[in-house]
Parts: structure tokens; C-alpha cells; sequence
């Protein structure tokens, strides 16, 4: 009785009608097992490169994959979809952060605290601060200096679903000369080729090397150049020859003009970069991902928060000024820009998350609305090279989509109600009706 019971609920829930008798004596065809499908019914589609929408669409998902993308009335929903209402919903790609630290440490009270933190300890750290990012809406992070290869690990657990985390790429560890601005210290060609092999090996596809002082050294200065040209031009090619690309934090002019020279792909924060290599860079494409917000006022309220010390955010407030030029110039200059915050893509900032402060400030200091839009979707895919699966909300694509309650191409501060995720198809969050999320 109990048994027939569970059939019955069981077929409810498949929708299956009861086999007739006869029929079940018949062989049973074998058939492929389908992946479950999802409509996305009711909302507007924002198309990032155009900026128009789609009114009543429907987004059509089977497995990881988006299928159909149209007008409601040209889109027929299998009976087999499941139904998800997005009206008076905006869709848009999921949003991408270029510069992230799943184990980021600063310093401060609550840096120090985790200074003997051990592998085990980090990793579940990492995991649960990639939980927030992807639950903040962004399905797409590069993470740009991590330890020990934790964060290959993490990749990997995401990746057979033991761990939620948005999409990752990743720099492995941070390379720089011996009192360099960051832990994996090689000197020299030779050196430098093996620490760059070794973090491919262990599944970088990006190399990022420090070619200048950081905001939080206590010693050097910001912009000096202390890599020679065999060095930097050495690990740049190794990194290419290996169809990894290469970001250099970076504050000084100097070092930007020498990394240009040998071709660095990106430059991480442009702190105090002159017109001369903002010019270079507008020239060869090269990629600014600028992290404008650790440098503005928004961030002030963290910084205390840590407990740092005051002559960190001295350097910070100082640092601010120049940094807010030169974006604004690289943006004036049409220089190719690619959002990342350089803080968790959650961390709370004026009201809303680090990564749409970031957004925002793009818009203040003189994208549009659309471009800012586009540097947090497919500006990052084509920096990655993985705009042909990202990035879009189009058929082919991974259906990794958040929605926001109005236009953010009319105004990018919409990305301000975010409050529905989905990676690959699979529902993460959805605060308007949480009975939809599947985990
Ligand atoms: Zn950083």
C-alpha cells in the first residue's frame, strides 16, 4: 500500500499518466534521459550589446544551457518545462568580477586574526565567500592571487557541484621579485619561467605578476619598476606560449610602459598611470580592470569595520584622487575596461554590494549606463575569452542570469534590486519566490 503510494506521488510530481496493462507487456523503448527544462516566462531581456530589451520574453533552458530567447508569443513552453514568472522583472547577463580574493587578508584586527589560519580553515573560508558572491549575482569571477592552490581545489569542487561558487578563473599565485607585492618570490628568467609553469600546471589560466608596490606595503615604493626586461619580457612569453594571458598589479607609469613593451595583457587598479600609457594601452587593446572602489569614500566604512590602521587609510584617501583621474581618462580615452573590485564581490558598500558600487562609480565617472552594464557582463568575457559561453543572455550560452526590478541600461543602479540568481541553469536564489530554487 505504502509502496503503490509513493508510485502514485511519484508520478504526479514526473507527470506521468498510468501505464495501461497491455502496454506494460509491451518492450519499453530505452530513451535518452532529457535535462530538465526551464521557462523563464514574463520578464524583459536586456541585450548587452544593443542595449533594447525584449518585453514578455521567454528564456528558455535546458540543462546548463540557454535554448530559445524571444517574445513570448513566438515561443512555445513545452509541457514539460518548469515555469518560473519573471514579470515586472528585468533579465541580464549574470554579472562578472575580474579581480577577487575568495582568502583575502588585509590588515587590520580582523587580518590578524587569520594569520594562522590552516589549509582546511581557508578553503572553507573560500567556499563560503564564494557562496555570497554567486548568491550576489555574480556568476563569473577571476580570481587574481590565491595560496597553496586552494584555489584550484575550489574550482574543482564547484565544478562537481560539492561546493556553489559562481565560474572561476584564476591566477594561482601572486609572482613577484624577491620584496615584491605579493608571496610566490622568484628572481630572474629561469626562476620566474618555473613559478609561471608551476601555477599553470596547477591550472592558472592567468599569470599575475606584481611590477609595482601595492597600497598596503609598508615598505618600497608604489612606483618604482623592479623587474629588469629579461625578467618581465621572460614571463610574459611563457605565460602566452602557454595560451595564458598576464595582469600586472600595478601603480606606477614607469613599469606600465615596460610591461607594454612586452606585451602584458591587463592591468590590475592603474592607481597613477599617465596619459602616455593609457595611449599604449587604448593601442594594443590592453584591459584595465580598475577597482575603483577600494580607493573611494564607499570603502571608508570597511576599512574601520577590519580595524585598519589609520595610516592605511590615509594612503587610501591619497591614493583615491589620482586613481579616480585616471579612470576617468582611460574611460575618455575608450580604453578597454573590465569590472573587478579587488573586495568580495558581496562586501557591503553605500547600500549595495561591492561589485555594483563598482559599477556605479564606472557610470559616475563617465561611462553610460549601458557601457557600465557591459563591463560587468561582456566586457569580462571578452577579456577571458570565453565570450562565446558567457556573457549574453542568448541561445548557446550558459543560462547563468540574475534579474533586477527596472531597466539598468537606463539606469545601472537597478542592479541595486538584484534578487534572482540562476548559474547554468540551476536557480540559486529567488526572493520573490524562494519555492523555485533548487539545491
Ligand atoms: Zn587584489
Amino acid at each position: 500500500m505504502k509502496r503503490s503510494h509513493t508510485m502514485a506521488t511519484l508520478a504526479a510530481i514526473i507527470g506521468v499518466v498510468a501505464t495501461p496493462i497491455a502496454a506494460q507487456s509491451q518492450p519499453v523503448p530505452a530513451q535518452p534521459a532529457q535535462p530538465p527544462m526551464t521557462a523563464l516566462v514574463g520578464g524583459s531581456v536586456v541585450d548587452v550589446d544593443s542595449g533594447a530589451s525584449i518585453r514578455d520574453a521567454v528564456v528558455l533552458v535546458q540543462g546548463e544551457r540557454i535554448v530559445k530567447v524571444g517574445p513570448a508569443a513566438s515561443i512555445e513552453v513545452p509541457a514539460a518545462a518548469k515555469v518560473v514568472r519573471m514579470d515586472g522583472k528585468w533579465l541580464v547577463p549574470g554579472l562578472m568580477n575580474m579581480h577577487v580574493h575568495f582568502g583575502l587578508k588585509l590588515p587590520g584586527a580582523e587580518g590578524a586574526e587569520l594569520i594562522n589560519e590552516k589549509d582546511g580553515e581557508q578553503s572553507l573560508r573560500m567556499a563560503a565567500n564564494a557562496r555570497r558572491t554567486l548568491l550576489a549575482g555574480v556568476t563569473t569571477v577571476r580570481l587574481t592571487a590565491e595560496d597553496r592552490g586552494l584555489d584550484f581545489m575550489l574550482k574543482r569542487a564547484i565544478g562537481k557541484g560539492q561546493a556553489i561558487g559562481p565560474r572561476i578563473e584564476t591566477a594561482g599565485e601572486l609572482i613577484v621579485p624577491t620584496g615584491g607585492h605579493g608571496s610566490l618570490e622568484a628572481d630572474g628568467p629561469a626562476e620566474l619561467s618555473k613559478a609561471a609553469r608551476t601555477q599553470i600546471k596547477g591550472g592558472a589560466s592567468w599569470i599575475k605578476i606584481a611590477i609595482s608596490g601595492g597600497i598596503s606595503d609598508t615598505h618600497g615604493d608604489i612606483s618604482a619598476a623592479p623587474m629588469t626586461d629579461s625578467e618581465l619580457s621572460t614571463i610574459i612569453e611563457v605565460a602566452h606560449r602557454n595560451g595564458v594571458k598576464v595582469t600586472a598589479h600595478n601603480g606606477s607609469s614607469e613599469a606600465a610602459l615596460q610591461a607594454l613593451k612586452f606585451g602584458v595583457d591587463c592591468f590590475e587598479h592603474g592607481y597613477h598611470l599617465n596619459d602616455q600609457v593609457l595611449t599604449e594601452m587604448k593601442k594594443q587593446g590592453t584591459w584595465l580592470v580598475p577597482t575603483i572602489v577600494v580607493s573611494q569614500p564607499g570603502a571608508y566604512e570597511f576599512y574601520r569595520k577590519i580595524g585598519s590602521p589609520e595610516w592605511y587609510l590615509e594612503r587610501v584617501a591619497s591614493t583615491g584622487k589620482d586613481h579616480w583621474a585616471v579612470l576617468q581618462k582611460a574611460i575618455r580615452m575608450g580604453v578597454n575596461v573590465a569590472l573587478g573590485t579587488d573586495q568580495f564581490p558581496f562586501e557591503p558598500n553605500g547600500g549595495t554590494t561591492a561589485t555594483v558600487a563598482e559599477a556605479e562609480l564606472y557610470q559616475k565617472a563617465g561611462m553610460t549606463h549601458l557601457q557600465a552594464l557591459q563591463a560587468a557582463t561582456i566586457k569580462p568575457a571578452a577579456m577571458l575569452g570565453i565570450d562565446k559561453t558567457v556573457g549574453r543572455i542568448a541561445v548557446g550560452q550558459y543560462a547563468d542570469i540574475v534579474a533586477v526590478a527596472a531597466d539598468p541600461t537606463k539606469d545601472i543602479s537597478a542592479l541595486r534590486t538584484l534578487d534572482f540568481v540562476m548559474k547554468g541553469g540551476v536557480i540559486y536564489r529567488n526572493d520573490t519566490a524562494p519555492e523555485t530554487i533548487v539545491q
